[in-house]
């Protein structure tokens, strides 16, 4: 995908250093500090501060782009993915509801942490509904 194109069809003001910081991110396998991407930009030679780099990271994150994790440390930021849905299931009357997946944070700190990509998860999710849950009470 074009950055440039992007960025002019989601009406972003397009600048070098935006479109450097992205590229870099995409580049990377993991999720990226601020601080990483300072100093992947200083090895390719492009001054942007690291105040300017917060202030993107921040800009890109607001725009969808960019996903902020918060793990033990400093933040890291992933290209936001067309997240997939996992189904919670009622155990009481079987009413279903789609739930984001959540694994992305701890697919991040496993990666962090143990240096490991999950390449598949399965979760089962159990529990009763909001509903049923009340009803239980009366
Ligand atoms: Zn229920
Ligand atoms: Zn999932």
């Amino acid at each position: 995908m074009s950055w440039v194109n992007y960025f002019k069809d989601h009406g972003i003001r397009i600048t070098k250093g935006r479109i450097s910081i992205l590229n870099i991110i995409e580049s990377s396998t993991k999720g990226l500090t601020a601080e990483n991407i300072y100093y992947e930009c200083k090895k390719k030679n492009e001054n942007i501060n690291l105040s300017t780099i917060y202030r993107t990271l921040e800009l890109l994150e607001e725009k969808n782009i960019l996903k902020k994790i918060n793990i033990d440390g400093p933040a890291i930021f992933v290209l936001k993915k067309e997240g997939h849905m996992h189904t919670l299931r009622c155990d009481m009357c079987n009413k279903s509801v789609e739930i984001q997946c959540p694994m992305e944070e701890i697919e991040e700190s496993i990666k962090t942490q143990a240096g490991f990509s999950l390449t598949e998860h399965k979760l089962e999710l159990k529990g009763v509904c909001d509903q049923c849950k009340n009803d239980e009470k009366k």
